[in-house]
């Protein structure tokens, strides 16, 4: 039995990911339920799974949580802050961990997964854009099994079954829905609303990535994320925007042959590949029928121009050291800004650009290095978004 640990179980990878355990009660058990702030939310979902341990990451919430869980009659223990979760995740209470926290406030706990030599289904791709080279190198002295919980990653790790020597890889493409503004120009980009941004063509997701996917910044946190994952540099991964979601990604190899892994736009299939790899277990995921999803494969290269947010992410790339950790820190400011309506849509480029115009990349040995740079560029692209605000707010007046 794998006794597993959802780290971000209200969101919706979490969703995902109770949906497959519960088709699998002989195999997997939701055993440790972790959630941010929303008590409700977490208690409700206990009744139904039952776990042994649930957490809320916000300390205040302790006690609704206790008393929701007696309330609920249940015999799941409360935890409440993020040092019991760190400590929970690296304790026998679990074997697999799914990291589905938001942002990089999933750092800790992803971190403590890999140190602890879990099997982790890894969708918080922010902590390895923000601490790639060390949550590799803790996973690898950890005995920790990474399975990346990102479509086109785990696309790859797919194509990858069976390839041993990494210089048999070429390159890899990874693929890009293009979002809800596909063929949108800057001037049209420049009225779009929170609402129209989290409307995804093709996959139901959480509201921050919802937002990436919309820029093409998560197209840009991938490339990152590939990067650690697959040991290649920036020039050996490509972006393609594939309008229907069905091929996941690609994988060149150096004698001419290209792999590509297909399936309906699911996060469960890339779950349950993390759960039972290198098995294969059932996620619920229809069969992929192409003449039904209208009997067409579509590519076209990405606009850098209308979303600059995916070559300024190479450019971190290429800079090394701090800079795609004050990149992922600008852009999650710059989102939640917008989200909460106080700048418009491109200034999220522009706050990610700024901060990383005005703070060179320095090099990144330690976990404490990449924080203090991940505070420093927030504190810098907060006082960028309140100029755009107030500009904005004398504009409307
Ligand atoms: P979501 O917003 O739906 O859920 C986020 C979860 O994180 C919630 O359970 C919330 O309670 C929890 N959380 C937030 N802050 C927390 C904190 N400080 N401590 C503990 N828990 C906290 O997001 P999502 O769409 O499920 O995405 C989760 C992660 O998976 C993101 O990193 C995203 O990039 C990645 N991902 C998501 C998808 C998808 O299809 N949704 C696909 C690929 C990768
Ligand atoms: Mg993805």
């Amino acid at each position: 039995m794998q006794r597993v640990a959802i780290l971000g179980a209200t969101g919706s990878i979490g969703a995902s990911a109770l949906d497959v355990i519960a088709r699998h009660p002989g195999r997997l058990r939701a055993d440790v339920l972790a959630a941010g702030s929303r008590v409700d939310a977490l208690v409700a979902l206990c009744r139904i799974h039952e776990p042994r341990h649930a957490v809320i990451a916000d300390a205040t919430c302790y006690t609704a949580l206790r008393d929701g869980l007696a309330g609920a009659g249940l015999a799941t223990q409360p935890h409440a802050g993020s040092d019991a979760l760190d400590a929970l995740v690296a304790s026998d209470a679990c074997d697999t961990v799914v990291a589905a926290i938001v942002g990089a406030a999933g750092l800790a706990s992803t971190l403590a997964a890999a140190r602890a030599g879990k099997r982790l289904l890894l969708a918080n791709k922010e902590s390895l854009v923000l601490a790639g080279e060390l949550l590799v190198q803790a996973a690898q002295a950890g005995g920790a099994r990474i399975v990346p919980v990102d479509s086109e990653h785990n696309a790859i790790h797919q194509c990858l079954a069976g390839c041993e020597d990494r210089a048999a890889l070429a390159r890899i493409t990874l693929t890009a829905s293009g979002g809800p503004f596909r063929g949108h120009d800057r001037a049209a980009l420049a009225s779009v609303t929170p609402a129209q941004a989290v409307a995804h063509p093709t996959w139901s997701m959480g509201p921050k990535i919802s937002v990436d996917s919309a820029t093409l910044m998560n197209k840009g946190l991938e490339v990152i994320e590939a990067h650690h994952l697959f040991g290649l540099p920036g020039e050996h991964i490509g972006v393609l925007v594939h309008p229907q979601s069905l091929v996941h990604s690609f994988v060149d190899f150096i004698d001419g042959s290209t792999l590509a892994q297909l399936g309906l736009p699911d996060m469960r299939t890339a779950l349950a590949v993390g759960f039972g790899w290198p098995d294969r277990i059932a996620s619920g995921v229809g069969r992929l029928d192409l003449l039904a999803q209208g009997g067409r494969l579509d590519f076209e290269p990405p606009d850098l121009e209308a979303f600059p947010c995916l070559a300024l992410a190479y450019q971190a790339l290429q800079a090394g050291g701090t800079a795609p950790a004050m990149l992922n820190a600008a852009n999650e400011e710059a989102v939640s800004a917008f989200l909460q309506g106080e700048i418009g849509f491109l200034c999220i480029p522009d706050t990610v650009a700024a901060t990383l115009d005005a703070l060179p990349a320095r090099p990144a040995e330690s976990i404490e290095a990449l924080l203090a740079a991940d505070a420093q560029a927030r504190t810098l692209a907060r006082a960028h978004i309140a100029t755009l605000a107030s500009a904005r707010t004398s504009i409307h007046a």
